[in-house]
């Protein structure tokens, strides 16, 4: 059963905090062991974080990436059309730690299409019923600047085929001639691929599923509604997803894959902020503790606290094959006069093979950009979720005010993000 144990209980906005006292004060660590059915130590926080753990602390729904994932590929194993994943890269980038990289397949090959000619910056895509529940969670608790969410279930971004633009005042035209519509009025930043299916309900549907096969003795209706029965699960889920996974293997083969990632979404410039990312080795060697994260040679996030120029930090102790661990480290975020957006690859490396490698995307908006945030993402310097950018969220309905756009508080903020991009290494 996913018990809820003391020391899973972390409170997002101060993981940092609360990790830098479990780990003794070393900057970085790796918490080998975690096997997803062992005995839980101290030290395995986020593997052991349930949904509801999130529903009062932090403003990002990227601490639910690993369940949202499997829900996302169990959509995809019984719709291969209505759903299927995509890799940020070149143009297409996206701005924020929440981005769950999953689109219709229709919708995913014209986002490609855009981003041959034109930047594509995604604030938010697909989004599964445990994002949408710590959105509204979040909306109903005055939390996160988000002063509008759909209820769980019916959101559009659970449709499967609609997208947030960071950059969309600048693709309005581009986008449409490649099937996508500015359709929802008063609310810029979205788009939606009409002629994909909508396939809402699907994640529900796929919770349902998967809450099934991990508990067989508390088996709860599959009828993709989402109702008492369906909540109570799912605040009792794993945050970086259950032990048995989707029912197709063909979606995630990934040797790393990240399952959670702790940490704000939006943070000042020139300001020290901390993650967490909790990876899963899937492959059959261990990784070693001295395997280290490595940025680009150009890297805009250098903090004084990584090991070099380039190398961020070391796992710190070797995760186990079949095992989660757990890396935390710092970035600065970088000073400018000007909103940038940031996008860096960074590697994780034993010295000789790629075990994965970590998109960090990084938009900075300055305080002096006192005319709001154009994009409607909300700028307000407070953490809030990336995720939450929708003024007009819930299907049919006519709700106003989204993320807080305003941008009134004059305060910098920054949108950081670490797309995780899940690589096959070498067997
Ligand atoms: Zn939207």
């Amino acid at each position: 059963m996913a018990a809820i144990h003391p020391t899973a209980r972390i409170a997002a906005s101060r993981a940092g905090t609360a990790i830098s006292r479990l780990l003794c004060g070393v900057p970085i660590a790796l918490l080998a062991g975690c096997a997803l059915d062992s005995e839980p130590a101290t030290s395995q926080v986020a593997s052991n974080s349930t949904v509801a753990d999130y529903t009062s602390s932090g403003c990002s729904t990227s601490v639910v990436i690993g369940l949202s994932r499997q829900i996302s590929d169990e959509i995809a194993c019984e719709h291969p059309g209505g759903l299927t994943s995509f890799t940020p890269s070149g143009n297409l980038t996206v701005t924020n730690n929440s981005v769950l990289p999953y689109l219709a397949a229709g919708a995913k090959t014209d986002l490609i299409a855009e981003a041959a000619s034109h930047s594509v910056q995604v604030n938010s895509a697909f989004r599964t019923i445990a994002q949408q529940y710590l959105l509204y969670r979040w909306y109903v608790n005055g939390r996160c600047g988000i002063s509008a969410a759909a209820t769980v279930g019916n959101s559009n971004h659970e449709s499967g085929r609609a997208v947030d633009l960071a950059n969309w005042s600048s693709v309005v035209t581009s986008m449409s001639a490649h099937g996508w519509k500015h359709d929802v009025p008063g609310d810029s930043v979205h788009f939606d691929h009409t002629s994909s299916p909508d396939i809402r309900g699907q994640d529900v549907m796929a919770f349902q599923k998967l809450w099934n096969r991990n508990h067989p003795a508390d088996r709860i209706a599959e009828d993709g509604s989402y109702g008492p029965q369906t909540e109570s699960r799912l605040k009792q889920s794993p945050a970086t997803g259950f032990a048995i996974g989707a029912s197709c293997t063909t979606q995630h083969a990934e040797v790393a894959d990240v399952v959670s990632i702790d940490g704000p979404d939006s943070a000042p410039p020139a300001t020290r902020t901390h993650f967490t990312l909790t990876i899963q080795n899937n492959g059959t060697t261990d990784w070693p503790g001295t395997a280290v994260l490595v940025a680009p040679a150009n890297t805009q996030l250098h903090d004084d606290s990584w090991i070099d120029a380039t190398q961020i930090a070391t796992l710190g102790s070797d995760i186990v094959a079949g095992s989660m661990g757990e890396i935390a480290f710092d970035v600065m975020t970088p000073t400018t006069s000007d909103e940038m957006a940031v996008f860096e690859p960074l590697t994780l490396t034993d010295g000789t093979t790629t075990l994965g490698q970590v998109n960090l995307a990084v938009t900075v908006v300055p305080a002096a950009q006192g005319g709001g945030a154009s994009d409607g993402s909300g700028t307000t310097g407070a953490p809030q979720s990336g995720d939450g950018g929708d003024t007009h969220d819930e299907y049919n309905q006519d709700i106003t005010a989204g993320c807080n756009a305003g941008g009134t508080s004059g305060a910098g903020a920054l949108v950081l993000a670490l797309g995780l991009v899940l690589r096959r290494r070498r067997r």
